[in-house]
């Protein structure tokens, strides 16, 4: 059953969303977009004429700390959605229910941190219940936290066994992540940067057997490169991983999947932006110096690679973008993403850094899709099954 299956008039839903949104020191909301991504879901239930009781946490309390109310971001939200928005003190409890009971159509209740309990995190059964007494339907649409087995998050699915749905944010994650991973248009490329191999392997090894063409760029390169032979001066390595990085060249090539190292670097003096710089072939690299970019014959053979693929997932960045004078690759890699979406592509960026660099460089609504959850993508992209997901779906 989806969102848009039911009609939500006369009806109380109680909507799991992810507003773990950070504050300034004076509590000021410094970046609504987690909230902008609950709008669809909220507009959808009011204009059918239900109401909205919003749960989410903020935060790390430990116990009960102001600095984690959510009353803080009240006024926001109440910008953000155009409607009166009620809050209660406590998202369990006489001041939960009767702000529940009272709540009109048209109207939104947002409940306190639910980690002020303990419960919450330990998924707590009776907890969840408390919850569950509030709402008539229940929503997820908190993909940030779909991989955390949560009592908002898993346990409480079971008090609503005929009445729960994913929202329509959550939706849209799951059905991106199944577009590269199931049904996507071949050629299906997967470009993966970052640190590295260590952080990503579980991820290569799921979708080696999805994809057509992968993409390495990052420091993880030079892990492949010294396993290869090549000489790679002062760059990031991982010298226990060489082995690993053979391993995963030869099951790609055993899978059909063709591998696109990086062929040239920048390569710096010291890690800093003004260091002196060279381009270099990756696997050239003298002692002293490091790669901190991918190089300009790399960046065309990539472009390449991605303007002929139709389905394109995109992790990590491919130098040390933060630093101006190394973010050329993956500005230019960036680029080309957008080029190909432009042409007809569906195009996945996911998990953490890559995310924080298609927003940095004004790149975030010329791809198909941004993922709003880092570990939960991340985790999806590894292959396993979300809690959050898997108990809407049981
Ligand atoms: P990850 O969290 O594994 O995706 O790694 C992201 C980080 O990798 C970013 O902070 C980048 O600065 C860093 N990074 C990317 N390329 C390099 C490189 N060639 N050498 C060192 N760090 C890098």
């Amino acid at each position: 059953m989806t969102l848009n299956d039911i009609d939500f008039k006369d009806k109380k839903a109680l909507i799991r969303v992810d507003f773990n949104v950070p504050l300034n020191e004076t509590f000021e909301v410094t970046d609504d977009t987690r909230i902008r991504a609950a709008k669809p879901t909220v507009v959808k239930i009011l204009e059918d004429g239900g109401c909205c009781i919003l749960m989410s946490h903020l935060g790390r309390p430990k116990g009960v700390q102001d600095e984690f109310s959510l009353r803080h971001i009240v006024d926001v939200v109440e910008d953000i959605f155009g409607v009166q928005v009620l809050f209660a003190g406590n998202c369990i409890g006489p001041e939960a229910q009767n702000a529940a009971e009272e709540l009109e159509p048209g109207q939104i209740l947002i409940l306190e941190n639910l980690r002020f309990h303990d419960e919450e995190k330990q998924g707590d059964a009776e907890f969840a219940r408390q919850l569950a007494v509030l709402g008539d339907v229940y929503v997820n649409d908190a993909f940030g936290t779909a991989h955390r087995a949560h009592a908002s998050t898993a346990t409480i699915a079971r008090f609503f066994p005929e009445n729960k749905c994913f929202g329509l944010l959550m939706a849209k994650e799951i059905e991106s992540i199944k577009r590269v991973m199931e049904t996507g248009e071949k050629p299906v490329t997967a470009i993966l940067g970052g640190a590295k191999v260590s952080s990503k392997i579980t991820i290569i090894n799921n979708i080696l057997d999805k994809i057509d063409h992968l993409i390495v760029g990052g420091g993880m390169t030079f892990t492949f490169i010294k396993a290869q032979g090549g000489s790679i001066g002062n760059s990031l390595v991982e010298e226990d991983k060489l082995d690993l990085a053979l391993e995963i060249l030869k099951t790609a090539e055993k899978k059909g999947v063709d591998v696109h190292l990086p062929g040239d670097a920048i390569v710096a003096d010291a890690f800093k932006n003004d260091a002196n710089t060279n381009t270099a072939p990756i696997n050239e690299i003298p002692n002293g110096w490091m790669g901190l970019d991918v190089g300009p014959r790399t960046i065309d053979e990539f472009k390449d690679v991605i303007m002929r693929s139709k389905t394109i997932l995109w992790n990590g960045p491919m130098g040390v973008f933060e630093m101006d004078a190394f973010a050329k690759g993956t500005i230019a890699l960036g680029h080309a993403i957008a080029e190909a979406t432009k042409n007809g592509s569906f195009s996945l960026v996911g998990g953490g850094d890559s995310v924080a660099a298609v927003k940095q460089f004004g790149l975030a609504d010329k791809v198909s899709y941004v993922s709003t959850g880092g570990g939960a993508m991340l985790e999806s992209l590894e292959g396993k099954i979300l809690p959050g997901i898997a108990a809407i779906l049981e």
